[in-house]
């Protein structure tokens, strides 16, 4: 009950201007950051539970400050969305991950069929314009829209059903896949599922992680694996860390992952080096 006394408007007040100077300053910095082209992307590979071939990588944001080395996407991409800094970043991301994937196609022949999944944000698809973004971005680089992959979170969803409909709508005229991402952790609505044209639903890491302990784990997996294919949606697990969940996951009939057992996310060079391995082998 005494610690109901360190309660001080003050103080309180102090920790929240300090906060807020603070976030200030990341603004800041994330646009400067932005126009000295410190954001690189990493790719992490993705591949089939079934046949272990390679299908695509997945491209992730990392900003690489000059003084403090790498910094993860979830340090800045909520401000960057709320700033609307998220906008000009996500079509540098796009177009930065088409053109790689589209400059490994001429350096690599297997490499044709393989997609390059980008993460999109909810400000991305507000933006009355983003079909025509795409478009540019496919033109510029030369990238086919079977190719691509958009990855969108389930609470994405929820919002602004008609609009966010028929940009689905449109990208699937293009060839371009549609995930949703972290499946299972939003107000999921299956409804969803049947309703709008997903290829794919990636189910998230937590459940992937306590595969193997949590009897209810498997079941929401195999929940999630069942319906999915009585709907002709593919599955992919993200986060496999061990033997024995993959060995779980390839027994449901998931057909894809990714995780560290296979690969972390990888620079150029280190990407580069698996699909090196791929035609040698
Ligand atoms: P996400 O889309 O769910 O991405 C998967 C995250 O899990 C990545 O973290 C990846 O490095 C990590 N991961 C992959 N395999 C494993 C594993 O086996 N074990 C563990 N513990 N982690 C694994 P990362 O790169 O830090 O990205 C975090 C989140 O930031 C992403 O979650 C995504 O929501 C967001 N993000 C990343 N890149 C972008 C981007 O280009 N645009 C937008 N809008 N969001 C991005
Ligand atoms: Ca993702
Ligand atoms: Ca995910
Ligand atoms: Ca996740």
């Amino acid at each position: 009950k005494a610690c109901y006394r360190i309660f001080e408007p003050a103080l309180h007040q102090r920790t929240t201007r300090k906060l807020e100077v603070e976030k200030m300053e990341l603004e800041v910095a994330l646009s400067e950051a932005l126009k000295h082209k410190e954001f690189i992307l990493y790719y992490q590979p993705i591949f089939s539970l079934i046949t272990s071939n390679l299908v695509g990588f997945e491209a992730l944001v990392r900003w690489k400050h000059p003084e403090k080395g790498l910094i993860p996407p979830n340090k800045f991409i909520s401000i960057a969305e709320e700033t609307g800094l998220i906008i000009p970043l996500s079509e540098w991301i796009l177009a930065e991950a088409c053109h790689q994937m589209k400059a490994w196609q001429e350096q690599f022949e297997n490499a044709a069929s393989l997609r390059i999944s980008v993460n999109v944000s909810g400000r991305q698809l507000k933006e009355s314009n983003s079909i025509e973004k795409i478009d540019e971005i496919l033109t510029a680089t030369g990238l086919k829209g079977s190719n691509l992959k958009l990855e969108i979170t389930e609470s994405l969803l929820m919002e602004n059903r008609e609009s966010f409909r028929y940009f689905l709508k449109q990208m699937k005229h293009r060839g371009i896949e549609l995930s949703i991402d972290d499946f299972g952790t939003g107000y999921s609505s299956l409804s969803y599922l049947h309703r709008l044209p997903f290829n794919t639903v990636k189910i998230d890491r937590s459940f992937i992680t306590n595969i193997y302990s949590e009897e209810n784990s498997i079941n929401i997996v195999q929940a999630i694996i069942t319906l999915a294919h009585q709907l002709s949606i593919n599955v992919i697990a993200e986060g496999i860390e061990t033997e024995q969940q993959f060995r779980i996951l390839q027994g449901l009939g998931c057909e894809f992952g990714q995780g560290y057992l296979f690969a972390k996310p990888l620079d150029v060079e280190a990407a580069q080096g698996v699909l090196m391995a791929m035609v040698n082998s």
